[in-house]
């Protein structure tokens, strides 16, 4: 049976931390945070056939995935992540097999990309299912992290990178699709593989949070975890606004707009429903719209709409009509 303390100390051979921290190893971790910084903490739980299905996503990509999920959260506060914690619940044949080693795989090589060190966590059984708790905390110049009720009226609103795919993704893995290294004969591989990965392994918007909280350029931020109707409703009920956002204007993921059509699924719904795409939507003042970067990273964006007042209510224009954007999102319960 495999050990808990070999398995920590590998854990933390493999944490890159440096001198000036206490990690894995202690009872707790000691970090030096910077004078004039506020931290900024977030923790995310992923349940097995809740959140993710062992059968469909491979223990690498689901390390990053936990991880990257909880670094969408700290740029969707405009901030830098930091340090993680994670937390794992697994049952016994899960803990005898390869499976968590993998799963750290993909989450120190996502750390690694961004600086961030894994400085602890915890380590349990469970009957069944498999739980992993992630928390990152992350940093950002002391009263300036962007919150979801700072957008005004007149205020544009923009999102990063693309959307829909990540759903897309879902659906397709549900059909039965697979990565073209398991699948090569597929027709569109790379499209799919394109799509799938973006529900698989979500690249958080890391780069564009720092900038937009360094430079103070949004008035109000929140990530696309749930579809962009819920997220731009919640927003919009947070800063007590209203929004117009214009359908021609999303930038719907091409992949998904050339595979859907043919498997009957609908990109423009879900762009605006689908969640997990892990972008940002952030609203800026007029007066700061020419202050933006075109990229950060690679990653362009995108102005949507604009806000309105309250009693405007959240509306979409589609093909010359206007209709009310309700929330259609994932929820838990
Ligand atoms: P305790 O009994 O105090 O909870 P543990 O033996 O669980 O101590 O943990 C010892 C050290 O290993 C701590 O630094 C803890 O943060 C770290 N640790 C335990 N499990 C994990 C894990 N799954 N991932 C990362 N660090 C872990
Ligand atoms: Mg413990």
């Amino acid at each position: 049976m495999k050990d808990e303390f070999d398995f920590i100390r590998a854990l933390r051979e493999r944490a890159a931390t440096s001198s000036s921290i206490t990690g894995i190893g202690d009872d707790a971790a000691v970090v030096q945070t910077s004078a004039g910084k506020e931290t900024v903490v977030t923790t995310d739980l992923l349940v097995e056939d809740i959140d993710f299905r062992r059968t469909t996503i491979p223990p690498y990509f689901l390390g990053h995935k936990a991880l990257a999920v909880s670094l969408s959260d700290i740029a969707a506060m405009g901030s830098r992540p930091r340090w993680s914690l994670i937390s794992i619940g697994v049952p016994t044949d899960i803990w005898q097999s390869d499976f968590v080693e993998r799963l750290y795989s993909g989450l120190f090589e996502l750390a690694n990309q961004y600086d961030v060190h894994l400085i602890g966590g915890d380590t349990s059984r469970t009957e069944e299912k498999i739980v992993i708790d992630s928390i990152v905390i992350g940093e950002c110049p002391a009263g300036r992290a962007i919150k979801r009720s700072g957008a005004k009226p007149g205020d544009q609103i923009f999102v990063t990178g693309s959307l829909g795919a990540a759903a897309a993704g879902l659906r397709l893995v549900e059909r039965g699709a697979h990565l073209a290294d398991q699948n090569p004969h597929e027709d569109d591989a790379q499209k799919l593989d394109h799509v799938l990965l973006r529900h698989l392994r979500p690249d958080p918007r890391v780069g564009w949070g720092i900038v937009l909280g360094d430079d103070t350029l949004a008035t109000a931020l929140i990530d696309i975890s749930d579809g962009l109707s819920s997220d731009l409703n919640h927003l919009c009920s947070a800063s007590g606004v209203g929004a117009s956002i214009d359908s021609t204007l999303l930038p719907i993921d091409s992949q998904v707009v050339d595979l859907c059509g043919r498997r009957a699924l609908d990109p423009l719904q879900l762009a605006l429903h689908g969640g997990e795409d892990f972008e940002l939507l952030f609203t800026v003042s007029p007066d700061d719209v020419a202050r933006l970067p075109r990229r950060v990273d690679g990653t362009p964006i995108t102005r949507i709409g604009e806000i309105r007042t309250q009693h405007e209510g959240v509306k979409i224009l589609e093909r010359s009509r206007t209709w009310e954007l309700n929330p259609g999102g994932w929820k838990h319960f």
